[in-house]
């Protein structure tokens, strides 16, 4: 096993700070989110997984695609720059694969959404193992762990004075060229996991379509939409453009896009005010079911990774697992 101790890491990792900017888990009045930071010395090392996951930092909850400038016959351009370098550190292994899940959507499959990709390239996966899981997380029956190292860069794991560490791609065997990194004799002690129940398989998913469960959990769902705003894969996004005070003479315009979820009551509100989800339990029905049904099928991965945020948000207490487990006791 290859080890760098505390005292280095946290040395390079000030070091990367000076040079781009450096996410990781940081705790806040609210809790541990990641964010910015300037030094190592503001990471929150002990935390479990973040309460809100990294995907804003490649998908961001509002941004500007491009400006239109109007000057009589002129019209210009502006197409939003490429994205500056950054490096995620303490990346938990469900917000790796939140990543992941997304690059399926938007870089693997035309065509390919450039802000996304230009942010993609330029942004570093240095993961951190968690120790064990969380209340609500379920990773290991999204077919992860708390240590998985699949989809990182870097993965370290933390062994008190020093942390194992592990290269995955060639940009982090890069990183890590130089580093006084240790060959121990030993392998990575893996980390504790707990028994979780189960989900439904994709075609069970796919049965319960005309089940009258959906119907009943609608009645509880406010369509407040936080289940998808802090999910690492919910990636749908709204699209508008906005006239800009302009001088006089002149037109200019911006697109924006910002973040938009399938349980909004008007997400498929068609012209003619027609609304095939118009009920709650379908948009309910319609998330979960893209989850495990219509995503992978679509694009490769499934769209839960188990990081259990939706579990701990729901206002409701709307609980994916519960409503997968008395859907597969219906399938048996
Ligand atoms: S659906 Fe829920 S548990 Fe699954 S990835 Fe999204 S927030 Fe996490
Ligand atoms: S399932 Fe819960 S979090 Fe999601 S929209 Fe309904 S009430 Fe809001």
């Amino acid at each position: 096993m290859k080890t760098l101790s505390r005292e280095n890491l946290n040395l390079w990792l000030d070091g990367l700070a000076a040079q781009q900017s450096l996410i990781a888990p940081h705790l806040e009045a609210q809790g541990v989110f990641y964010r910015p930071v300037q030094r190592a010395q503001e990471i929150a090392w002990e935390a479990d997984r973040p309460a809100l996951s990294a995907k804003e930092f490649l998908f961001p909850p509002s941004e500007r695609l491009l400006k239109v400038e109007k000057r009589g016959p002129d019209i210009r351009l502006e197409v939003s720059p490429s994205a500056a370098p950054q490096a995620i550190f303490g990346l938990r292994p469900c917000d790796a694969r939140g990543i992941r899940v997304m690059d399926a959507a938007f870089l693997e499959t035309p065509p390919i959404d450039s802000q996304y990709a230009s942010r993609r390239e330029n942004t570093l996966l240095l993961g951190l193992a968690c120790r064990s899981m969380g209340a609500s997380c379920f990773c290991t029956i999204m077919g992860l762990a708390p240590d998985d190292p699949r989809d990182m860069d870097v993965m370290f794991t933390d062994r008190g004075p020093t942390l194992a560490v592990q290269a995955l791609t060639p940009r982090g065997e890069a990183l890590l060229a130089g580093l006084p990194i240790v060959e121990e004799p030993g392998e990575v002690e893996p980390a504790s996991r707990r028994e979780v129940g189960g989900l439904p398989t994709a075609e069970a998913w796919k049965e319960s379509f005309g089940d009258a469960r959906w119907a009943k959990h609608g009645e509880r769902c406010l369509s407040c939409r936080l289940c998808a705003y802090v999910c690492p894969t919910c990636r749908c996004y709204d699209v508008r453009d906005e006239a800009l005070p302009s001088p006089p003479g002149e037109a200019h315009f911006e697109r924006l896009r910002a973040w938009d979820s399938c349980t909004r009551e008007g997400y498929r509100l068609t012209a003619g005010g027609h609304n095939p989800r118009a009920a709650a339990g379908s948009r309910l029905r319609n998330r979960l079911l893209c989850k495990f049904v219509y995503y992978p099928h679509q694009y490769g991965p499934a769209a839960c990774t188990g990081c259990g945020r939706c579990l701990d948000a729901c206002p409701v207490n709307l609980d994916l697992l519960e409503i997968g487990g008395a859907l597969q006791e219906a399938a048996q």
